[in-house]
């Protein structure tokens, strides 16, 4: 990342504040009191956009003068492999353009230091259950919810929030960090946002760069899947067409279940709302969805 000094980026002339360090956010704090938060890791795209409005018409509808605040930070830590972090696009500009665009009034774009300083290294929290028994990221990125609890902890501590927006793509993600919050920072409201796609169902992502033609064309098997098990009468065949769909696109499915909507464990008896949930790969990209999924006598 292209480290600029606090304040304003140089030569450019936007309205969006931008911060460097804890410190600044400190003092805008003091000023402003506390913001909405809409953790990313850059490389914006329109479902960020979307995230960042929402943000800001909470901020305005709680009468925060602070705000909506985006930060942008390549979270090492949640990396479980390297050439995806060494890879990730960085386009510090456009993201800019993008948050301003939204309506943000703020983005908090540290270094690493800032984040971890090696005096003072930030723990890793508690993994709540969810984080650690469903078997889906957990399984399939060994380590990446104890950097994603590491980084968000962080940021919560060096932003103190009084919102926070996440978005629906990255479901068993916000499930973990509404856990994390409850238990750790128990006056702060997480606010889900739906999941934006393009117009053929793909799912926005800051990775479907990187998807060759063929590839990009085989991922529209993704949404198809989460829509076409809706169907299904039980979960089992859910996941079954599901599996069925991704195969004949020549996907290599990671995982593709129906799971309780909170605790992502196996549906129970009960009456919970259930999730179904896919991770597959598309040449060297790794997608995943998710849509909520109604047993026959939900359906209207
Ligand atoms: P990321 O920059 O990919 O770490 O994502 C930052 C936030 O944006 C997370 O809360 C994601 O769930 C959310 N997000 C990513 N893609 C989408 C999308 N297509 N629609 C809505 N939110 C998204």
């Amino acid at each position: 990342m292209i480290i600029h000094p606090p304040g304003r980026v140089p030569g450019y002339a936007r309205a969006v504040e931008v911060l460097r360090t804890h410190r600044a956010c400190i003092e805008r704090a003091a000023r402003l009191g506390r913001p909405v938060l809409v953790p990313t890791m850059g490389a914006l795209h329109a479902g960020h956009a979307a995230l960042i409005r929402r943000g800001a018409d909470l901020a305005r509808d709680a009468n925060l003068p602070a705000g909506c605040m985006v930060t942008i930070f390549v979270n090492p830590t949640q990396f479980n492999d390297p050439a995806d972090f060494a890879r990730y696009p960085k386009t510090l500009d456009a993201d800019l353009a993008l948050c301003e665009a939204a309506g943000a009034a703020c983005v908090l774009a540290p270094d690493v230091p800032e984040v971890y300083p090696p005096e003072a290294p930030p723990p890793v929290p508690d993994l709540p259950r969810v984080a650690t028994a469903p078997g889906l990221e957990d399984r399939h990125r060994p380590g990446h919810f104890a950097g994603v609890c590491q980084v968000v902890a962080r940021l919560f501590t060096i932003t103190n929030p009084a919102a926070a927006v996440f978005g629906e793509k990255d479901w068993q993600q916000l499930r973990v960090i509404a856990a994390l919050a409850a238990r750790g920072f128990p006056d702060l409201r997480i606010v889900p946002a739906p999941t934006i796609r393009e117009p053929d169902g793909l799912a926005m992502s800051s990775r479907n760069r990187f998807l060759s033609p063929d590839d990009r064309a085989r991922s529209r098997a993704i949404s198809m899947a989460l829509c076409e098990c809706q169907a299904a009468g039980t979960p089992a065949d859910a996941e079954r067409a599901m599996r069925d769909i991704l195969a004949d696109a020549g996907l290599s499915t990671e995982y593709a279940v129906v799971r309780d909507a909170e605790t992502l464990e196996p549906p129970g008896v009960g009456v919970s709302p259930l999730r179904a949930l896919v991770a597959a790969r598309a040449g060297s990209v790794r997608l995943i969805d998710n849509a909520p999924w109604e047993p026959p006598s939900a359906r209207r």
